[in-house]
Order: C-alpha cells, then sequence, then structure tokens
C-alpha cells in the first residue's frame, strides 16, 4: 500500500495508541497492534480493516480533539479502508474513474437502465409490452431468460473476480505471501465465518 497522508496518520495514531494501550480490551484491534513496535503500511491496511468503527475507543480516549494529540481512531480507520479498497480494488482504473466521477459513473448507471427499458418498448409492439401474459414462460415474454441469466451470471462472474482479486492483493500486501497456504487461509476463513474479530476483547493478530 503507498505512503499516503492517512497512512502516516495512522501510523502516528497507533504509535500513541501503543504507548497508551488503554483500549486494548474493546477490541481485535488493540491485541494485534501491541505485538507490534513499528506499523508497515501493510500493518495499518490490516489494522484498519480489523476495526468495524463502533467507536467505543473514541469515546474512552482522554486524547481526541480538542486535545493535541487529535487520536480519532474510528475516523483515521474509515479513511484509510476506503483508501485501502480503491487501492486493492480491480480494474484499478475503474475504481480510479468512480472515485473521482462518482455522479458520472451513477448516471450512467441509470442511463444503462433506462436504455434497457425503453430499447425493451422499442423492440416490442405496444400491445405485446403493455400487455397482460399469462400462463408458462410468462415472465420472460419481454425479456428471455438467456438474457436475463447471462447479464446476471456475468455480472456475478465479474463481481466474483473483481472480490477475489481485491482479496489476494491485500492477502500478498499484508504478507501472506505470494501462494496461499492453507494453514493461514483456513484460520482467516474460520474467522470470518465465527464472526471471531467482532467478539470484542479482541484475539485477533
Ligand atoms: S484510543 Fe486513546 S485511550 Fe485508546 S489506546 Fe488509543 S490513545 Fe489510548
Ligand atoms: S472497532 Fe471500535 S474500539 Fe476497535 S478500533 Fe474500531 S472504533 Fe475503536
Amino acid at each position: 500500500m503507498r505512503t499516503t497522508e492517512t497512512v502516516k496518520e495512522a501510523r502516528r495514531v497507533m504509535t500513541v495508541c501503543n504507548a497508551c494501550r488503554y483500549c486494548e480490551g474493546f477490541c481485535a484491534v488493540f491485541p494485534a497492534m501491541e505485538l507490534r513496535r513499528v506499523f508497515s503500511n501493510a500493518d495499518l491496511s490490516y489494522l484498519a480493516n480489523l476495526c468495524h468503527g463502533c467507536r467505543d475507543c473514541y469515546y474512552a480516549c482522554p486524547y481526541t480533539p480538542p486535545h493535541e494529540f487529535g487520536i480519532n481512531v474510528p475516523r483515521t480507520f474509515a479513511e484509510l479502508r476506503m483508501e485501502s479498497y480503491a487501492e486493492y480494488s480491480w480494474p484499478g482504473p475503474m475504481a480510479r474513474m468512480f472515485r473521482r466521477n462518482g455522479l458520472l459513473v451513477s448516471l450512467v448507471t441509470a442511463l444503462s437502465i433506462t436504455l434497457v427499458l425503453v430499447g425493451s418498448m422499442v423492440w416490442h409492439r405496444p400491445h405485446d409490452f403493455y400487455g397482460v401474459h399469462l400462463g408458462p414462460g410468462a415472465f420472460y415474454a419481454l425479456i428471455p431468460s438467456w438474457i436475463m441469466l447471462s447479464v446476471a451470471g456475468g455480472t456475478f462472474g465479474f463481481a466474483l473476480l473483481a472480490l477475489s482479486v481485491g482479496a489476494a492483493r491485500f492477502w500478498r500486501d499484508a504478507g501472506g505471501g505470494v501462494f496461499w497456504r492453507p494453514r493461514p487461509l483456513l484460520r482467516a476463513l474460520g474467522d470470518i465465518l465465527t464472526l471471531r474479530n467482532l467478539g470484542g476483547g479482541g484475539q485477533g493478530v
């Protein structure tokens, strides 16, 4: 992960927290933080993704603004998570396009949906489009099932691929190595399925 201002701020915050350690019983972030004396960019990305933004540490912390330390762990980690999602997401150019042109992307999406509807109207005779369809296959009278399945399957497949590439990038960056070793992978899977790191009291490492 690149060293951005957010990464630098997260490193500063974690350094203060590591000296303080008051919040170590609140969540998985703090015990994981205590295992480190220095924080690489990947460490910070990992810690940020352990945080679920409950804000317990913010309300307990005596160093929040206006204190000169200005500690705000949930906000810092929320910003870092946003950066990490953008950095690990795939394909990169589309992530950057969405980040810079959220309004444009939303408009293109809305326009595409409108085009499908208008296209269906133009493709079919008004009687078919506005008529009542009953009986077997009525649901597919306007848009055939193969088109629905192709679009849904393609979208699902693309989402699965994009998520897998993002996960692989995060895994490699966090020190999991290029090769997917079964043991840490199974452990990570177990943590996900049992929501282990949402249990409070922190057991993540
Ligand atoms: S959030 Fe505040 S109170 Fe909690 S460990 Fe960090 S510095 Fe200490
Ligand atoms: S999960 Fe809650 S307590 Fe833990 S770092 Fe995030 S906001 Fe703070």
